[in-house]
């Protein structure tokens, strides 16, 4: 499990984001990074597209009709929402809320254009930390792609060339993170260590925690 820094001082606060390309492999790296770490909470998207053999509703996503996501958007429910290929993706405020309530980190798993939209709002108290996974190549990609089977020539077509325009987003991120062939572990290891750097970020928050404790006074 992921040590907790400062256990007894950190009360978690931060959005988590975390993208790349389709076929990054970002979902794997995803899933074993909140089974080893009970202090992060997967934020379930909404979504537009037809579930894949093996996505529960609720679990994987909210598989939503076109006409409940436009609903949740005409009610503001979505923290960010975005276009990709065909169909529309999005996060839940109700998600973030979830996290809170249950006193962990969100995680995120999200394209390019929603993460910017979050980077742009102020969630505080929350704080948001935005990652990027690399494939080892476009051509891992593809062949990854290929190999899943769950994407027409033209669906598939359509993600590599998202995947090229989104890797020239990068530099509106905090974090890259690469993930070689067989390297699932090695992403996971590199996430939680800038996880755990985060957590132990010196902020006003932190100071108003520590100073009670030491016996400052702080209203001077
Ligand atoms: P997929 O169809 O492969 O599950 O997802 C397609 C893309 O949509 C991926 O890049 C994935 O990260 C992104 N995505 C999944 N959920 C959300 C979401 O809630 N908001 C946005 N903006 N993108 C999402």
């Amino acid at each position: 499990m992921l040590p907790m820094a400062n256990t007894h001082l950190y009360k978690p606060n931060l959005v988590i984001v975390i993208s790349g390309p389709s076929g990054s492999g970002k979902s794997s790296v995803i899933n074993t990074l909140c089974e080893a770490d009970e202090t992060l909470q997967l934020s379930v998207s909404a979504t537009t597209r037809n579930p894949r053999p093996g996505e529960v509703d609720g679990v994987n996503y909210h598989f939503l009709s076109k006409a409940e996501f436009e609903k949740h958007i005409q009610q503001g429910s979505f923290l960010e929402w975005a276009e990709y290929g065909d169909n529309l993706y999005g996060t839940l405020k109700s998600e973030i809320a979830a996290a809170r309530e249950a006193g962990k980190d969100a995680i995120l798993e999200i394209e390019v254009e929603g993460s910017l939209q979050i980077k742009e709002q102020d969630l505080t108290p929350a704080k948001t930390l935005l990652i990027f996974i690399i494939p080892p190549s476009f051509t891992t990609l593809e062949e990854r792609l290929r190999r899943r089977q769950t994407e027409s020539e033209k669906e598939l077509k359509q993600r590599l060339d998202i995947a090229k325009s989104e890797v020239l987003q990068i530099q509106h991120y905090d974090y890259w993170v690469s993930n070689p062939e067989d390297g699932v572990q090695q992403a996971v290891n590199q996430i939680q260590a800038i996880i755990i750097a985060e957590r132990s970020r010196i902020d006003d928050k932190l100071i108003e925690t520590i100073n009670p404790l030491l016996g400052v006074d702080c209203t001077d």
